[in-house]
C-alpha cells in the first residue's frame, strides 16, 4: 500500500527487532516511511533496517531501553539526526513476567510496568513535540486482550488496560495539533512471548498454537503481520478522524 504521501515522514517502533514490532517496521517502511528501529539490543536491530534497506527504504537502527528516561531522550534526538523528526510512534516494546498473584514478586510487577507504561510515556512526551511540531501524528500504543483479565498476568493486565487509558487521554489532549492516537489489543499472535509462554505452561509450541487456535473464531492464530496491517490503517493520512480507539484483533468478538 503506497498511494499516500508519507515517503519524507519518518516512524519509530519500539521492541522491533523481532515479532510484532518488527512486522510493523517492515511493513511502515513498505508503505513509505523512514523507519527507527528502536529494541534493547541495537545490534539485534541491524537484521530488521537491512531488511528495509533491501527492499529500497530507509532504516536506522537504534538501541534503548524505553524505560530509561536518559536513553530514551537521546534515542529520539538520534532518530531525528537520522531520519528526520519522527511524526509517528508505535510503542510495542513489551515483555511478560507472568505468575499467579501471589507468588508474582515486587521486581515482577515493576518491570512490567516499567516497560509498558512507564516506557510508552517516555517515549511519546518525547516524541510528541515533533508531531506538534509538524501538526501531523500518529501514535500507536500496543495493548491486548489481556486488558480484559487473563490469569497468571496481573501486572500485565493492569498495564495493558492502562495504556488502554493513556491512549484515550493522548487522543484528547492532542487532536487538536493533528495528531491521532489509537490501540492495538492483539489477541494470540505467534512470536517469541507465546513461545516464552509455551514454555511457562511446560507444553510445546506447536500444542500451544493448536490448542489456541482451536478456540479463535476464524480458526488460526494471529501472525506479526496481522498487527501489523491494523498499525498501517491507523497510521494513514484518511486514518484522521479515528482516534482513541482500542482495535481488538484477535479473530473473533472476544479474547
Ligand atoms: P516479543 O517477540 O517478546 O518482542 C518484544 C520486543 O520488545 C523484544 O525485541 C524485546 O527485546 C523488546 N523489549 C523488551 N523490553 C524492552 C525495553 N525496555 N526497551 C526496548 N525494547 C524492549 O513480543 P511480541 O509478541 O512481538 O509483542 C510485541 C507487543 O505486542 C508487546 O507490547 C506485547 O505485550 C504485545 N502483545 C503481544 C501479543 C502476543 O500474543 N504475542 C498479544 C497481545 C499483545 P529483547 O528481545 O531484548 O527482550
Amino acid at each position: 500500500m503506497t498511494d499516500q504521501p508519507s515517503t519524507s515522514r519518518t516512524a519509530i517502533v519500539t521492541g522491533a527487532a523481532r515479532g510484532i514490532g518488527a512486522a510493523v517496521a517492515r511493513r511502515l517502511a513498505a508503505d513509505g516511511f523512514a523507519v527507527a528501529v528502536l529494541d534493547l539490543d541495537e545490534s539485534a536491530c541491524a537484521a530488521v533496517v537491512s531488511e528495509i534497506e533491501a527492499a529500497g527504504g530507509r532504516g536506522l537502527a537504534v538501541g534503548v531501553d524505553v524505560s530509561d528516561e536518559a536513553a530514551v531522550q537521546s534515542a529520539v534526538e538520534r532518530v531525528v539526526d537520522g531520519l528526520g523528526a519522527p511524526t509517528v510512534l508505535v510503542n510495542n516494546a513489551g515483555i511478560i513476567r507472568d505468575n499467579m498473584l501471589f507468588k508474582m514478586t515486587t521486581d515482577d510487577w515493576d518491570a512490567v510496568m516499567g516497560v509498558h507504561l512507564r516506557g510508552s510515556f517516555l517515549m511519546t512526551r518525547a516524541a510528541q513535540k515533533h508531531m506538534i511540531d509538524a501538526k501531523w501524528g500518529r501514535i500507536v500504543n500496543l495493548s491486548s486482550t489481556s486488558a480484559l483479565g487473563n490469569r497468571g498476568q496481573a501486572n500485565y493486565a493492569a498495564a495493558k488496560a492502562g495504556l488502554q487509558g493513556f491512549t484515550k487521554t493522548l487522543a484528547i489532549e492532542l487532536g487538536k495539533f493533528g495528531v491521532t492516537a489509537n490501540a492495538i489489543a492483539p489477541g494470540f499472535i505467534a512470536s517469541d512471548m507465546t513461545r516464552q509462554t509455551a514454555e511457562r505452561m511446560g507444553i510445546t509450541f506447536e500444542q500451544f498454537l493448536e490448542g489456541a487456535a482451536k478456540e479463535i473464531p476464524v480458526g488460526r492464530v494471529g501472525q506479526p503481520d496481522d498487527i501489523a496491517a491494523t498499525a498501517a490503517f491507523l497510521v494513514r493520512d484518511d486514518a484522521s478522524f479515528v482516534s482513541g480507539q482500542v482495535i481488538y484483533v484477535a479473530g473473533g468478538p472476544k479474547a
